[in-house]
């Protein structure tokens, strides 16, 4: 029999689990706070459920599915962990402390489909959407280490580890409401940010599905020559579209949106893309995010410090807000665009 993984279950659910089990509806909250509250993912530890419930619930279902392969410490303190999954699959997580934040980057799915020539993550292809309860284990896990790090919670959740969140949509915005919930991870909701490459129908649908958390979508070209020959998805969906789109997602959310905007020699750092950016950028509610390139694809090089700059200097002349990424992690691959992993282990 599989096992049911009860992370991601509601209280209703985790009632009609145990009631199916034999037993009262109400040790169902007290196992949601074993899960939540105390971080706890053995039955066997959890102290206030009788020895006989401990014991159907080992047989019947599980907190926890994944297993560590590795944990790399990055000299600027970013983690990354590798997890496998139960059919032998590797993908990763990402906690990035800050003075006043911990950020986790989660995975969506394991590899991806979208085939960005800059990102390591495509060179893995697609192998599978994460479920829910896969997504809301790295949360777990990553909660539990800054726990007894140094006795804090997890502040932000930014779904830009492997994979496109919007092509796993349904488990993506149950996840996020659980990360989001008081009795989940109690993370704020304009502190959970989903980034897409700029699935046309899915940011529409995630509009009105999930408006209250953050999305950020990927420009990363300013103009179709560019951006099509770094993102095939703008083959089928082209800048008009996309901006159409934003604008639309900006007016049914209510939400300021952010375009993410990574910077390449040569190819999207031109004082000539800034002047692109910044007319795409004006007078829309939204901020860009500018991501130099981290290292991967040996054909493409991240800009000068001077080209930056005069990037900056164009795009300082609109009336949108700007800020530059700073990299995290690139010594253990942590950085975006830089996890991949093997595809699956020789049995
Ligand atoms: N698939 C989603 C989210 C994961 S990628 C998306 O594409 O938005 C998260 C961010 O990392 C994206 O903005 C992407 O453009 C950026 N990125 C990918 N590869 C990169 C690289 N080599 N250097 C810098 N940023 C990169
Ligand atoms: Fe996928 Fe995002 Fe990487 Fe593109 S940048 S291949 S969409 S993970």
């Amino acid at each position: 029999m599989t096992k049911s993984h009860i992370l991601g279950s509601s209280l209703p659910e985790l009632e009609t689990l145990v009631v199916s089990l034999g037993e009262p509806a109400f040790r169902a909250r007290q196992i949601h706070n074993w899960m939540f509250r105390n971080l706890e993912t053995d039955f066997a530890k959890m102290t206030n459920l009788p020895k006989p419930l401990q014991e159907k619930l080992e047989a019947a279902a599980t907190c926890s599915v994944l297993k560590v392969k590795a944990t790399q410490v990055s000299t600027d303190g970013t983690t990354k962990w590798v997890f496998e999954t139960h059919d032998g699959h590797f993908f990763e997580t990402v906690l990035i402390p800050t003075e006043d934040r911990r950020s986790i980057c989660v995975s969506s799915q394991i590899g991806c489909a979208m085939g960005c020539t800059f990102c390591r993550t495509a060179t893995m292809g697609f192998i599978r959407n994460l479920t829910l309860g896969e997504i809301l284990e790295q949360a777990h896990w990553v909660s539990r280490h800054v726990k007894e790090m140094d006795g804090g919670r997890v502040s932000n959740a930014i779904f830009m580890g492997m994979g496109e969140p919007l092509l796993n949509l349904e488990n993506v915005a149950r996840a996020c409401e659980i990360l989001n919930s008081q009795e989940g991870f109690g993370i704020a909701k304009d502190k959970i940010t989903v980034s897409t490459s700029g699935v046309v129908p899915k940011i529409l649908e995630w509009a009105v599905r999930a408006p209250d958390f953050k999305l950020a979508i990927s420009l990363n070209g300013s103009n179709d020559t560019v951006r099509s020959a770094l993102m095939p998805i703008n083959r089928r969906y082209n800048i008009e579209t996309l901006l159409e789109t934003a604008d639309e997602y900006i007016r049914l959310s209510g939400q300021k949106l952010t375009f993410e905007y990574i910077l390449i020699q040569g190819k999207t750092c031109t004082p000539e893309a800034a002047r692109e950016l910044k007319r795409i950028a004006s007078h829309r509610h939204c901020k860009i995010n500018l991501i130099p390139l981290n290292r991967g694809n040996p054909d493409m090089q991240p800009p000068s410090d001077d080209e930056i700059a005069e990037f900056e200097r164009i795009l300082a002349q609109g009336d949108f807000q700007v800020l530059r990424r700073r990299p995290r992690g690139p010594d253990i691959y942590a950085a975006c665009g830089q996890l991949a992993t093997e595809q699956k282990k020789v049995a």
